[in-house]
């Protein structure tokens, strides 16, 4: 795809179908997007979103939610990305109204798109959280004809900054005496490069040009450590420079024109934090950060899984487990439910591969 003109390359209706295209040939099944990366250079580029991480299996590495949820035969709902948010609504209902589910896990990611898009300020966006809680309220009021009990977690899976700054970081290391494919490898993310060198005259060269912008810094060793992302065989780069919150990398490889919002600063910044709420009383002090929700998640459907085995026992399955006095009022099985709400896919990465 060398030989088209960027003209045509570079224009975002053409790389969606590409997208399309190529998510097909090569039977990627997750939310591959090719963004703005040269094609040039996407012969070098290992996408790790490959396949679909709301569905088992989905996962490059390790066992994902939906992968637990098969193995302890926990009857679920997920999500389709390729729905409306709204559609997916109306396919949790169904869900709720069959009884057929211990736990759900419904994603709405129109939030994310519209604060990239309008920043955090917006009313827009006001306006959109005004909609999430009607339907919420919704979803509730037919889980409550259908269940006596409700486990309910909103969360997002990070926060948003607005972007303030523009930096053009790739005409800064296009000037210098090293070539992008020969000395080194790039990828230009909205807030970080990533670096790979084939010589150390390029190290150098590079790691100077960025000691002097200001707008960002070289993230050290140890911090990265503390961060759990130093990898040994530095796969995802040998150098990360990060921009400070509210600095847009622009031109990257993520999208030629600047945009009001962004997030994937570093996580002690201002606007990196993530929400989570809960209609519990409280929530366990061991869930401090988004890796905590993957135990949550399982350990609340495990508990509605019991809960509702017990129930079906009582009617008519063999009464092996403890009945609850709300059951016995109530000629529905007894079954809890965990719905989860979850805000925002996360980006399509891209690493580099020699
Ligand atoms: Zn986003």
């Amino acid at each position: 795809m060398q030989w088209l003109p960027a003209a045509l390359t570079s224009r975002r209706t053409f790389r969606r179908f590409l997208s399309r295209f190529i998510r097909s040939r090569l039977s990627f099944r997750g939310y591959f997007d090719l963004y703005n990366i040269p094609f040039l250079y996407i012969n070098h580029s290992a996408f790790t979103e490959k396949k679909s991480p709301l569905r088992p299996g989905g996962l490059n590495q390790g066992l994902n939610v939906f992968d637990h949820l098969e193995r302890d035969h926990i009857q679920y709902h997920v999500s389709d990305p390729a729905r409306t948010e709204e559609q997916n609504l109306e396919a949790l209902v169904q869900d709720i109204c069959a009884e057929r589910i211990d736990f759900a896990f419904l994603y709405w990611p129109g939030l994310d798109g519209l604060l990239h898009r309008v920043g955090n300020q917006s009313p827009e966006i006001s306006a959109k959280l005004r909609l999430y809680e009607d339907w919420i309220e919704q979803l509730l009021a037919a889980v409550k004809q259908h269940y006596d009990q409700t486990n309910l977690y909103v969360f997002s899976d990070h926060g948003m900054a607005n972007c303030e700054t523009f930096l053009d970081l790739r005409s800064k290391i296009d000037a210098l005496p090293v070539r992008m494919g020969s000395d080194y490898a790039a990828v230009y993310d909205s807030t970080m490069a990533r670096f790979w060198f084939f010589n150390d005259f390029a190290r150098r060269q590079i790691a100077h040009a960025l000691s002097q912008v200001t707008q960002g810094r070289i993230i050290p060793d140890n911090e990265l450590e503390a961060m759990h992302v130093l990898f040994p065989d530095r796969y995802f780069g040998e150098l990360i420079f990060l921009v400070q919150e509210g600095v847009l990398i622009v031109p990257s490889h993520m999208g030629e024109r600047p945009i009001r919002g962004m997030h994937g600063y570093h996580p002690g910044d201002k606007h990196s934090y993530a929400l989570l709420c809960s209609n519990r009383p409280e929530i366990p002090e061991d869930v401090v950060a988004i890796p905590d929700l993957f135990r949550l998640m399982i350990s609340e459907a495990m508990a509605a899984k019991n809960e509702n085995s017990c129930s079906l026992d009582y009617s008519g399955l063999g009464t092996k487990f403890r009945q609850s006095p709300k059951a016995l009022a109530s000629d529905k099985p007894l079954r809890s439910q965990t719905v989860l709400s979850r805000s925002e896919k996360s980006l399509g990465q891209t690493s580099y591969c020699r």
